[in-house]
């Protein structure tokens, strides 16, 4: 990879929230996702699956795939462990469940709010195996363009699971139209390693 690609690789890699059991974050969920993939999970490490696109995916007849979202949010960071008026804001990454973002979408519909637009929200989960909970709290103002935030999204994805950025004008699903054939070489990767 030359240069210019890490750097943009660099900027576009965010870092995944991780809300622990029994604890509550609070986050602006971002409009333009989720982001939907299917994976699999091998040696406790989630692979993405091609199943759906022109590609073959080796890894569908040795696990179960399923669902997964990305979606960006917006967390408020105190510095360090002391309350200082400065705040400042972080882009992150949020993987959640199809069941999750539904419960966000009634959650939403409930309390009158555009689920598209930027929603503050409570991210909580009760145990460590337990579907995210994201119960709205109010409608957020000022977002930046959803077609930039939807390229952020996807770009983010895709240094996480190793996948090439987004190309300028490209839409999410041009763009995993393009990367499937490297997401079923990977998947073949992984397949390969499988006892047989
Ligand atoms: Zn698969």
């Amino acid at each position: 990879m030359d240069r210019e690609v890490l750097l943009r690789r660099a900027r576009a890699q965010l870092t995944l929230l991780r809300v622990r059991a029994g604890g509550v974050c609070q986050a602006v969920i971002v409009p333009g996702g989720p982001l939907w993939l299917g994976s699999h999970w091998v040696d406790r490490r989630q692979v993405l699956c091609c199943a759906g696109s022109a590609e073959a995916c080796m890894l569908c007849g040795e696990s179960a795939s399923r669902v997964t979202g990305f979606v960006l949010v917006m967390v408020s960071q105190l510095n360090g462990s002391q309350v200082t008026p400065f705040q400042q804001k972080r882009l992150m990454l949020l993987e959640l469940s199809p069941l999750s973002w539904s419960g966000f979408e009634m959650s939403a519909r409930f309390e009158g709010l555009d689920a598209c637009g930027p929603i503050l929200a409570d991210i909580s989960r009760k145990g460590a195996r337990s579907p995210l909970r994201i119960e709205c709290v109010s409608a957020v103002d000022g977002c930046s363009q959803v077609d930039v935030l939807v390229r952020a999204l996807v770009d983010a994805v895709a240094v996480l699971f190793g996948l090439p950025l987004v190309n300028d004008a490209e839409t999410a699903e041009q763009w995993r139209d393009r990367v499937a054939p490297v997401v079923a070489r990977l998947a073949a990767v992984k397949a390969a390693t499988l006892p047989r």
